[in-house]
């Protein structure tokens, strides 16, 4: 019989929670909103405790951060700087650890999604790629050489500084530390703050949607120019638009201007810049991937 694993998906506005051995053989799955951690890790802690805690081979997180996760630190698998009320400083290790004595891997909720999309989903078979969320923030992990990307900390896709045409779009951002980088411009509630009303309530045809791809496509061209990704997955709420990630393919191309030749970003882009292939569930699956690496 194979092993079975937990696996966490830990975000801002919500937590997932599954027992399974694989994508094809889930025992068990839950999902609730995050309120406070005290309330929000009892709750994971009570899921496993009613779910078969006796065969857990060990707890995979992916979690919303940034987050410590340098195994020699004093502070490994805890959230650091988040501007999330309460959550800052949140020990997203120990609480499972020392409630179900299996080993417990944490990564961020992207490069936890990038596993699950690489194991079983859109990036099957690539070693460089990368997975963004466009959703209440904005958010990217991947590989580079086979590898989920790691270096002085993790990686901020959302972060990153892109043009902004003031005269075009007089909206500051609503980063709270930068202002109008990719997140402040170009997130669910940077967009909801610029128009004033919800993404979802904004129609398909509002020109919202028109200056979301052009954020996006700016976005994506670093992204391609830097790390030269095989493949480019983006998913989030955001991108239930139905046609942004048209748009947002376009974009890339005109601002490319063709000086990246290869098929993927010529010919092929539906294929190279795609939804994920686990829909709503890369990350919780990918979080039992990161399970699956002790
Ligand atoms: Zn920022």
């Amino acid at each position: 019989m194979k092993p079975v694993w937990g696996g966490v998906e830990a975000g801002g506005t919500k937590f997932a929670c599954i027992v399974a051995r694989s994508p094809e053989d889930i025992l068990a799955e839950e999902r609730f909103p995050t309120t406070t951690p005290q309330e929000t890790l009892a709750r994971v802690i009570q899921f496993f405790t009613h779910n078969h805690p006796e065969k857990l081979s060990g707890i995979g997180v992916a979690s919303f951060g940034p987050l410590d996760i340098n195994p020699d630190s004093a502070t490994y698998g805890s959230i650091t700087s988040t501007p999330k009320p309460g959550w800052a400083y949140t020990d997203m290790v120990a609480p499972f650890k020392e409630a179900f004595n299996v080993p417990v891997v944490i990564d961020t909720d992207v490069n936890g999604a990038a596993l699950g999309e690489h194991l079983w989903g859109a990036a099957q078979g690539l070693d460089t790629f990368i997975y963004l969320t466009i959703g209440t923030g904005i958010g990217g992990g991947g590989m580079v050489n086979g590898e989920l990307i790691h270096g002085l900390t993790h990686p901020e896709m959302g972060h990153i500084r892109i043009p902004h045409n003031w005269e075009e779009d007089s909206f500051p951002g609503i980063c709270p530390f930068h202002g109008d980088c990719l997140e402040g411009l170009a997130s669910g509630p940077a967009i909801k703050e610029r128009w004033g009303e919800s993404p979802e309530n904004l129609p398909h045809e509002h020109p919202a949607w028109e200056l979301e791809a052009h954020y996006l496509a700016f976005g994506l061209v670093n992204y391609t120019t830097t790390l030269s990704p095989q493949r480019i997955i983006i998913g989030g709420g955001i991108m239930h638009h139905p046609t942004l990630l048209k748009t947002t393919r376009e974009k890339v191309q005109e601002l490319l201007k063709g000086f990246i030749q290869h098929p993927s970003l010529e010919e092929d882009i539906d294929t190279y810049i795609v939804s994920p292939g686990l829909g709503d569930k890369s990350g919780v699956l990918g979080a039992i991937g990161l399970a699956m690496q002790k």
